[in-house]
């Protein structure tokens, strides 16, 4: 009997195991998570699921996993791989042989130079164990600095002061988000940070960050220490490669894989998270929830030797109290982009590249209010639309008929 193996239960992992499933694959299937729980949502760690702080979100019931002869493995890590002899090492000491293999390892968040991963007054937060650690101190009366104006850290901070904490939001950068979404986006977030009392500050460097008698400083390059009952760095991620590269596999922002996911090894995958992968003439690593699910069920079916290749446009969303932000495409080619105003304030921004071409939309508004705009722009981004910009700024002009136009 064939034996696939899944290294990493994340969001991409678990769906690849019940896409296989769902596929017809009759071979065993084991799935090996490093995390000591039943795979879990990350999305909720920041947002519901940190005000919660309840138990979280499972990605499927632990039954389910039987159900479908998954044989879930938790709490244990893959620890090297041989990719001539098709075998695995794991930390419970045993040693397992696949058929294929895919590498769903995911990412790490990145922390701040000269911090301890394990220190309780500086965290990052990846895990629900990490979520569990920084809603023990999100309550009235507490004071939370967050380093890194990005979608997490952000999304860190609406929720703390829907908590009662103080907070303090410390970017680097001129500006919140700027890797992520134009000006005009960013500003409107800062205002509803800041009308809830949300500190942010900008364009402040900073020297280190200590911890001592159950308090944490961050000393700014400029001198001034500012202290805080807990810090949130929120300075990104980086892919977790350390198995594939000590197997002697390509590794390039990510393991490196082709259209359908598959690394420079044979009969080896990786997807998600991790992977570095192409996509309109140059390589590139996502870090969002769809692209995890959609790469777990593109390499699913690879593994069982169908053809698919990765081609959806890339989304993201963000949520921060009542504001959900949607980001589809890429916008590192755009020159300009356009607005679009929709109603209750909320507005969609069109990127477009020098030959006209919608490359990305950005949108913020209340609950799923650009929602729709957002899912067309995608499908004109996809079909690499040229349109109208009077079409694209005319909110009585239907987004969708500049789909139709195009045949
Ligand atoms: C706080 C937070 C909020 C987010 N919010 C959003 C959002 O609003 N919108 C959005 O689109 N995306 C969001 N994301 C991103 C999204 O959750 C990720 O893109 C997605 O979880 C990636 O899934 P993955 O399976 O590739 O990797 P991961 O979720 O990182 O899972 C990888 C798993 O592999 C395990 N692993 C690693 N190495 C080994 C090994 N050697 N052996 C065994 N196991 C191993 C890890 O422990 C981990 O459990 C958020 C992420 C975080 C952390």
């Amino acid at each position: 009997m064939k034996h696939f193996v899944i290294i990493g239960a994340g969001e991409c992992g678990v769906r690849a195991a019940f896409a296989l499933r769902e596929k017809g694959f009759e071979g065993e299937v084991t799935l090996i998570g490093a995390e000591p729980v039943t795979p879990y949502e990350r999305p909720p760690l920041s947002k519901a699921g940190l005000a919660d702080g309840a138990e979280p979100k499972f990605i499927a019931r632990f039954e389910q996993y039987s159900e479908q002869d998954i044989r879930l493995l938790t709490g244990v890590t893959a620890l090297e791989l041989e990719a001539t002899a098709r075998n695995v090492k794991l930390s419970d000491g045993s040693r397992l042989s696949y058929d294929k293999l895919l590498l769903a390892t995911g990412a790490s968040a990145r922390s701040f130079p000269g911090t301890s991963e394990n220190s309780a007054r500086i965290r990052s937060l990846r895990t629900h164990r990490d979520a569990m650690t920084l809603r023990r101190v999100l309550k009235p009366g507490s004071h939370i600095v967050i380093v890194g104006g990005g979608f997490i850290g952000l999304e860190v901070a609406a929720t703390a002061r829907q908590l009662g904490a103080e907070v303090t939001v410390i970017e680097g950068l001129e500006r919140v988000l700027k890797r992520g979404v134009p000006t005009e986006i960013a500003d409107l977030v800062t205002a509803r940070h800041r009308s809830e009392g949300v500190v942010i500050r900008c364009g402040v460097s900073i020297e280190a960050i200590t911890e001592r008698d159950n308090k944490a400083s961050v000393q700014l390059t400029a001198g001034e220490i500012v202290e805080a009952d807990l810090v949130v760095v929120g300075i990104g991620a980086q892919p977790n490669v350390d198995l594939a590269a000590k197997a002697g596999l390509a590794v390039d922002n990510g393991i490196a894989v082709d259209s359908h996911l598959r690394t420079s090894a044979t009969e080896i995958f990786a997807a998600g998270d991790c992977c570095s992968f192409p996509y309109g003439g140059r390589r590139i690593r996502l870090e969002s929830w769809r692209n995890a699910q959609e790469q777990g069920e593109i390499a699913a079916a690879n593994m069982m030797g169908a053809d698919e290749i990765v081609s959806s446009v890339p989304w993201f969303w963000s949520e921060q109290y009542e504001l959900t932000l949607q980001v589809t495409g890429l916008a590192d080619s755009a020159v300009t982009h356009l607005k679009r105003d929709l109603s209750n304030g909320a507005f969609i921004l069109f990127h477009l590249d020098v030959d006209g071409r919608l490359v990305a939309a950005s949108g913020v508004g209340l609950g799923n209010t650009v929602a729709r705009e957002i899912r067309v722009a995608e499908m004109l981004i996809a079909a690499r639309a040229r349109p109208a910009s009077a079409a694209l700024t005319a909110s009585d002009v239907k987004l969708k008929s500049l789909l139709a136009s195009l045949g």
